[in-house]
């Protein structure tokens, strides 16, 4: 909960503005106004100042200006699609980075882009692959989030088997650390900071420029959802394909759980991928349980393959696969439509009022060792009745991330994504947010309580055991980098990992 004003510390910050040469602009805005809420809407704060950096110059004059006061911290917000208040300073200086001017240089003979920190995924992929036909390698399901952002994370999505996350996608950074240092990172130059910060949680430094690892644009995509009753087949399925040697899969592997049931959100009509589609509960077989499960795939085409030749690829693809054979569903998108999908969902959501409702959301990486128990307890069990929006799981290969970064991830080869992505419909209709946020809790204590080996992605925790916890074994490490690189705690306060001056 933010804190009560206190005269002094507001008193304080206008001044240190004075004489600090900004290119951009400063605003001293009221509660409830941007930065003070995120996507989440479950957190609030009071900012002191949001900031509109016009360059990497700006920011490093505003984290300056904040060293020089003992209590004020920065929060670079990418586009506030976090759910926690992660990007968010209370009582703090917000630095809005899509203010920077974004800017978009794509280098075709290396295949690389250098974007800016505060540049959205959507304009980086129109800008590649309409004006120079390469896109990036990995993705978010969703690409209205910032470049910062995800890479502060890890960025994960269906590619994500193939090439890594986003963080294993880039080569080298422009960053301003907490002490206001502005120091180009790469696995060779300032490596520890290039590892650090990748994943990092905001905590290490702001990353004004990434470069962006590209590759040849596909024309077109073959989309195809099919189902299974039976989870063990639904896995066994998964992880064959994102294990097949590079080349010999799907460009891209996901899945969902949805509900056994005729509910129009969370039941069999999430699955046909066009309204003209019919998903034939007949064909269920009369074994199956509470809850349906959706392996979701895709293959990049060229205008010039013959439709026949894409049908061979995928049926060698696809064939061997245990799915219900009726219900299959599949439709041909453009490249840019098939990673734009999620946008349709958000200006349905934006239509009925529930993309600015809360979401308590919750995402997990779990190991393969524990998925199917996981299954039995919370996606059987749980949420049998669905969370008002999508349930994905799918597996990733832990030997596509590289583990001097960041993030921290269960043990063992195979772990799943397991992406809890609750909307709030008007209560009575569904749960309110305070029971949709008990039941996350009581999802995680489950986990815990029957020793499966997870990890929070996109964590949260109010505490430092929480933290500690969190990193095991990398602790110490993430607590080194902290001490190097803003040993004064200045940035991504949000987080609520390290207290001001720790
Ligand atoms: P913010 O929420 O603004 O910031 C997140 C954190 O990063 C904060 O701590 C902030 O201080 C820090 N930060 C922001 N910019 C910078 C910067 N330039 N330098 C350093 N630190 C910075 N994630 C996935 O991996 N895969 C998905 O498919 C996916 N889909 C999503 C769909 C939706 C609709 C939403 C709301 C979220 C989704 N996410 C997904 C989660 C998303 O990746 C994270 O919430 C991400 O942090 C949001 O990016 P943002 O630009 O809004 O960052």
């Amino acid at each position: 909960m933010p804190e009560p004003d206190t005269a002094d510390q507001d008193g304080d910050v206008l001044p240190l503005f004075n004489g600090v040469d900004l290119h951009g602009t400063v605003e001293f805005p009221g509660c409830g106004s941007y930065a003070g809420k995120d996507f989440g809407d479950l957190q609030f704060s009071k900012p002191l100042a949001v900031i509109r950096p016009a360059n990497t110059d700006d920011v490093a004059k505003v984290i300056r200006l904040a060293s020089r006061s003992p209590h004020l911290t920065v929060a670079a917000s990418g586009n506030g699609h976090s759910v926690n208040g992660q990007a968010m300073a209370h009582r703090g200086l917000v630095l809005d980075m899509k203010a920077v001017e974004s800017e978009i240089h794509v280098d075709p003979t290396t295949a690389v882009a250098d974007v800016s920190g505060g540049a959205l995924w959507e304009d980086v992929l129109r800008h590649c692959v309409l004006g120079h036909g390469l896109a990036p390698r990995s993705w978010t399901d969703y690409l209205g989030l910032t470049v910062g952002g995800t890479l502060s994370n890890a960025g994960v999505s269906g590619q994500a088997f193939i090439y890594g996350p986003q963080t294993e996608n880039v080569t080298e950074m422009e960053v301003v650390t907490g002490n206001g240092d502005v120091l180009v990172c790469s696995k060779n130059q300032n490596t520890e900071l290039f590892f650090g910060v990748l994943g990092g949680l905001g905590q290490f430094g702001v990353i004004t420029r990434a470069r962006v690892l590209l590759q040849p644009a596909p024309d077109m995509v073959r989309w195809i959802r099919v189902v299974y009753s039976d989870f063990s087949e639904f896995t066994r399925d998964a992880e064959s394909l994102v294990t097949r040697p590079e080349g010999d899969s799907f460009d891209y592997v996901e899945g969902f759980v949805f509900v056994n049931s005729d509910d129009p959100v969370n039941g069999w009509m999430s699955v046909p991928l066009d309204p003209d589609q019919y998903f034939d509960p007949a064909r269920i077989p009369r074994s199956a349980g509470p809850v349906l499960y959706c392996l979701e795939v895709a293959l990049h085409y060229k205008n010039e393959d013959s439709p026949s030749e894409v049908d061979m690829r995928v049926e060698k693809l696809i064939g061997g696969l245990r799915f219900i054979e009726e219900l299959r569903f599949r439709v041909d998108v453009g490249y840019i439509e098939f990673l734009l999908r999620v946008k349709r969902a958000e200006e349905e959501a934006k239509a009925n009022g529930i993309w600015d409702a809360p979401h308590p959301w919750l995402n997990l990486f779990v190991s393969k060792t524990d998925i199917a128990d996981f299954d039995r307890v919370v996606f059987k069990n749980i949420l049998k009745h669905g969370v008002g929006g999508p349930m994905l799981v799918y597996p990733l290969l832990r030997s596509k991330w590289d583990n001097r970064k960041s993030v921290v991830l269960p043990q063992g080869e195979i772990f799943y994504l397991v992406a809890l992505l609750r909307f709030c419909f008007p209560y009575p209709k569904g749960l309110s947010v305070g029971e949709m946020v008990v039941q996350n809790q009581e999802i995680i204590q489950s986990c815990t309580k029957n020793g499966f080996d997870f990890k929070l992605y996109l964590p949260h925790y109010n505490t430092r055991e929480g933290w500690k916890h969190h990193f095991g074994n990398q602790w110490t490490r993430f607590q080194d980098r902290k001490a190097t690189f803003d040993p004064m705690a200045i940035l991504a306060p949000g987080q609520k990992i390290f207290p001001r001056n720790w």
